[in-house]
């Protein structure tokens, strides 16, 4: 763990600007179909610890997604902000929000039984199936 570690980022208008707390210098995918639904894409998410903290005043909307997590996302660009489960363990934030440094790497694909097969990565970092049940070549 990075004691310390922290990203200052922003949503593409602006409004919002946030300071999040990142477990370590690490991105992981999420090809689920909620998620590609949301971002059209894969979404590409930075686990932090909680705060996450937003400027004063920041038109950030919460969409519940599933009875047990929602997503924040900028309600004047449509910026995707974070995900969060309602009972405070799990928050990604979205990657694309911050200026980061070369340190920083993919380490982890998840729900790859989900992803389509017009994109695949390259590159080293583990593939999983669902979110993190098992290893995806196993
Ligand atoms: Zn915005
Ligand atoms: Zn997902």
């Amino acid at each position: 763990m990075n004691e310390g570690l922290a990203v200052n980022g922003s949503c593409l208008c602006g409004a919002v600007t946030l300071t999040a707390y990142p477990v370590r210098r690490a991105i992981t995918l999420c090809h689920c179909g909620m998620c590609r639904q949301w971002t059209g894409g894969p979404y590409m998410g930075i686990e932090c610890h909680e705060p996450l903290a937003l400027s004063d005043d920041a038109p950030v909307t919460r969409f519940p997604s599933s009875p047990w997590a929602c997503r924040g996302f900028c309600n004047q660009c449509g910026s995707h902000l974070f995900f969060r489960t309602n009972n405070g363990h799990v928050l990604v934030v979205a990657a694309g929000l911050f200026q980061l440094d070369d340190g920083w790497q993919i380490t982890d694909e998840l729900f790859m039984e989900t992803k389509p097969k017009y994109y695949a990565l390259t590159g080293s970092q583990r593939q999983w199936i669902g979110d993190g049940v098992r290893r995806a070549d196993d």
